[in-house]
Order: structure tokens, then C-alpha cells, then sequence
């Protein structure tokens, strides 16, 4: 039986995800940024929780584990990398890692950058990727803690995943992120669907996640740095990727 997955708002803008597998009845969280929203998710199915799976060490994404844990006794899946504290962990998983959620099987992909700790979960058999803040819906997330060939490199791993899988991602910043990616390539016709999708969706509350990683590849600037046509809008024709990806986000964060 294929798994359920659920998602959320927690926070101001964070996403909350719930994964189930019927078969044994495990269900995993991705994150914790607030206990509140994750308990109201697992009552309203039924469910209770069995795995917390975090992917970095920020707050607005470990905020509810503790709380999580006492209610639940579940177990606390955290990134290898212990340079940033986090409390409560029992099990660390790094790059080739497969987590177990009952039946269900996580592949873990270590994506440093946004901090150095980060890492993604991917369920092959659900074709779903959970990528926090690595990877955004036309977006992706700042580079704190890691460089830009860093990021690059990440955002490699996550693109080198097939298209028919879909995203997961750790906030809400598509309108944000459109509006950005349309000033670089205001031509791009997949981008352009995808910005009147997102303003569809914004207006009738609706979550613009899941997206599909094949219109990623098309419409997200970030995951195109390699792309002439990006270069060349930036007048840094023959740059190389992970410096074009570079200018791309210093020229997000001034926007
Ligand atoms: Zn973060
Ligand atoms: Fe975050």
C-alpha cells in the first residue's frame, strides 16, 4: 500500500509534513517546527508518531521536537554533522543512509549550504523528496553556513533525481521566489505557467506544494545556473555554474 503523506502550515510560513505507512502503521514527521500543528495533523488521521526526521539544525525546524518526544517516545533522526546542537537525537544519518519508517524506506542525501548539517530524505518507492531548505519551489535557500559551490553541488544532487518525483520543501516562498525568477528570465515559458499556477493557488489559500521536479528543471532559475541563457541574462556569459548560481542568490537576497 503506498504511503500517505500529509502537509501543513506551521510557524509564519513553514511546512509541516506527515508520512504514514498503512501497512504498520509508522508515521514520520520531516521537521518540527512547532509541536502543536504536527499533534492536531496525527489526531485528525489517527495516527501516532513514530519518527521524527530533521534535516537541519535551525529552530523554525527542530522548535517541536522535544515536546514531540516526550508525548510520543519516538525516535529523533538528525544529520550526522554535530557542529550545531540538537537535542533529543537517537539515531544520526549521513550521505547513502537509508532510514527506516516502518516499511518505509528514506534515502538520505547530505545537501550542506544553507547550513552544513542539512540534509534531504528521499522516499523512492513514494517518489517524494524532502528538501527543508535546500531546495525551494523556484527558489532555494540562503547560503549561511556553506559557499556557493556548496549549495551548487547540492542542488546538483537533488536535480540528478527524476522527473515524475515531486518536491517537498521546507517553506512557502513561491510568490517570493516567481517574482525573483521572472526578473532573470522573464521569457521562460515554463516559469510563466507556473507563475500564473502559483497566483491561482495563493489566492484560494491553497499550498503551491508538492511541485514535480521535472518543472523544477524548467522553471527554477536556481537549479539552472548552468544554463547559457541564465548566464547570459546576468552578463556572465561563459562563467562558470557555481559562480553564476552565486550571483543568483546575492541577487535574491538584495530583492
Ligand atoms: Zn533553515
Ligand atoms: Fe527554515
Amino acid at each position: 500500500m503506498a504511503a500517505e503523506i500529509r502537509l501543513f502550515p506551521c510557524l509564519t510560513d513553514n511546512f509541516g509534513y506527515l508520512i504514514h505507512d498503512p501497512a504498520t502503521k509508522a508515521t514520520a514527521s520531516i521537521d518540527a517546527p512547532e509541536a502543536a500543528p504536527v499533534i492536531k495533523a496525527l489526531e485528525r488521521e489517527g495516527w501516532t508518531l513514530t519518527d521524527i526526521l530533521i534535516t537541519h539544525h535551525h529552530g523554525d525546524h527542530v522548535g517541536g521536537v522535544a515536546e514531540l518526544k516526550q508525548k510520543y517516545g519516538c525516535r529523533v533522526v538528525a544529520p550526522r554533522d554535530k557542529a550545531a546542537k540538537i537535542a533529543d537525537v537517537d539515531l544520526r544519518a549521513g550521505q547513502g543512509d537509508v532510514v527506516k519508517v516502518g516499511g518505509l524506506l528514506a534515502r538520505v542525501l547530505e545537501t550542506p549550504g544553507h547550513t552544513l548539517d542539512h540534509i534531504s530524505y528521499v522516499f523512492d518507492s513514494e517518489k517524494a523528496l524532502f528538501a527543508a531548505d535546500t531546495l525551494f519551489s523556484i527558489g532555494c535557500g540562503r547560503v549561511f553556513e556553506g559557499d556557493y559551490p556548496m549549495m551548487w553541488d547540492s542542488l546538483l544532487k537533488l536535480r540528478a533525481l527524476p522527473d515524475d518525483f515531486k518536491l517537498y520543501c521546507g517553506h512557502e516562498y513561491t510568490a517570493s521566489n516567481v517574482k525573483f525568477a521572472l526578473t532573470v528570465e522573464p521569457d521562460n515559458a515554463a516559469l510563466q505557467a507556473r507563475a500564473e499556477e502559483v497566483t491561482r493557488l495563493r489566492a484560494e489559500n491553497k499550498p503551491t506544494i508538492p511541485t514535480l521536479l521535472g518543472d523544477e528543471k524548467k522553471a527554477n532559475v536556481f537549479l539552472r545556473a548552468d544554463e547559457p541563457s541564465v548566464a547570459a541574462s546576468l552578463r556572465m556569459k561563459g562563467a562558470d555554474a557555481a559562480a553564476v548560481f552565486g550571483e543568483l542568490r546575492e541577487r535574491k537576497n538584495k530583492s
